[in-house]
């Protein structure tokens, strides 16, 4: 679409009643944005106005080719025409109740959510709005597990270095980077950070003082790091032995980012819960609490969690859509055969040292610091990445990605590379 055409898609839009955009390039939004927003995130890279699939265009009409996919989150593209008419539908028939009140849309997804999680009888869900949330009230459920054996207390709840689960005081005493914590101390107490992929210091931590043990299947703010082969199942013998919770965080792996349902799937294990989000809601935010069996499932009674806006009418029916758009169009499949193709291709691009991840979650080293460089490179040249770390590139976009979307990045990818090591 030129940029003519796509200035008439603003122009029709009722919000373009509301924000003029036409003839507003970039600069003059980011001027507006740097007095007007908190600064935590910095200066935004680029101001998008309009997405289609896994294309985004900026105010200045620059086109990306989207392989971040919003964090993990857009897994159906931009303005997935199903998942964009379900969610209109819904709101004008029913936007919001309280949790006062259900939804047949809220009923709908928990029976979902339980269905693909493949969850055992008695299991349950606890609807948020974010990851974060749902890591809030798995933190919750785990102080709750607090009755160990002969009247001890379980005081402590162990997670990984390298572990991201969120931003809110809990979820941020569950995570492991000191710049995020420190300004923050003290944190909600009882966390202990162990090594990563240490099955030993595993053994040595978990005993019948613990609540909880906290793991993502693959650590991506980590830079897409996979747990070794057997540690899920070693952590699910340990756990159930110490009566300690195993939590699973798949706010970022979960809803398909790993060619499965979850990426913890082929464990064979049963986790005591399971959280999610990015992908969950397509687009829109959702994230979920999943308990697994019923002993779990009643460890928070009536009226010791809640939320407002959790679980509402249209941000259950986006999921519903999203969920029914995954599976009926074979995205898992996709997602698997793009993936391996890749992730086979970045392995032999020069100057790429390592390659990780399953399916479209894909982390890559560099031979050198520049993979901010990197990142703004790929901008210029039309793509959207990200850069976890100084040598790490992130790989996380729309599950509906086209192996000729993957071929036009990896075409561009060494020229991109060699322009950043220049800019060092
Ligand atoms: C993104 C993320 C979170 C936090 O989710 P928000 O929606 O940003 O609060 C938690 N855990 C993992 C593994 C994540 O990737």
């Amino acid at each position: 679409m030129s940029n003519l055409e796509q200035s008439a898609v603003v122009e029709q839009s009722p919000v373009a009643e509301l924000v003029e955009t036409r003839g507003h390039a970039g600069a003059e939004w980011l001027a507006r944005y740097s007095s007007s927003l908190m600064g935590v995130f910095g200066t935004p890279q680029r101001v998008l106005v309009r997405g289609a699939g896994c294309l985004v265009w900026d105010a200045d009409g620059k086109e990306y080719l989207d392989l971040l996919g919003g964090i993990a989150v857009n897994a159906l593209g931009h303005a997935h025409p199903f998942v964009t008419s379900v969610i209109a539908s819904q709101l004008a028939t029913l936007g919001h109740v309280s949790n006062f009140f259900t939804s047949p849309t809220q009923i709908a997804l928990a029976e979902r959510l339980l269905a693909l999680s493949k969850a055992p009888a008695g299991s349950k869900v606890f609807f948020t709005n974010s990851g974060t949330e749902a890591n809030e009230a798995a933190f919750k459920l785990a102080r709750r597990n607090s009755a160990g054996p002969d009247g001890k207390p379980r005081t402590r709840i162990i997670a990984l270095e390298g572990a991201f689960h969120g931003r809110t005081m809990g979820a941020l005493a569950l995570t492991a980077k000191e710049a995020y914590r420190a300004p923050f101390e003290p944190m909600p107490g009882g966390v202990v950070h162990i090594p990563f992929g240490d099955i030993d210091a595993l053994r040595n931590a978990v005993d019948d003082t613990v609540a909880a043990v906290f793991l993502e299947p693959i650590q991506g703010e980590a830079g897409v790091r996979p747990l070794p082969a057997g540690y899920l199942q070693a952590a699910r013998e340990l756990t159930s032995q110490a009566g300690a919770l195993l939590i699973l965080d798949e706010v970022q792996t979960g809803i398909g980012r790993t060619g499965k349902w979850l990426a913890s799937e082929d464990a064979g294990i049963v986790p005591d819960a399971v959280t999610l989000a990015k992908g969950l809601g397509g687009g829109f935010p959702i994230g979920a609490l999943v308990t697994f069996g019923e002993k779990t499932s009643s460890l928070l009674t009536a009226g010791q969690h809640g939320t407002t806006f959790g679980g509402n009418p249209v941000a259950t029916a986006a999921a519903l859509a999203t969920l029914h758009a995954v599976e009926s169009q074979h995205v898992l499949d996709n997602v698997r055969a793009v993936g391996e193709h890749l992730r086979a291709a970045l392995a032999a691009v020069d100057g790429v040292t390592e390659v990780r991840g399953e399916g479209l979650l894909i982390g890559f080293d560099l031979d050198a610091e520049v993979a901010p460089a990197a990142v703004t490179a790929a901008l210029d040249a039309g793509f959207i990445i990200n850069s976890p770390g100084p040598r790490t590139i992130r790989l996380a976009p729309p599950l509906i990605l086209t192996e000729d979307q993957a071929d036009r990045f990896l075409a561009a990818l060494p020229a991109i590379l060699q322009t950043a090591k220049e800019a060092q």
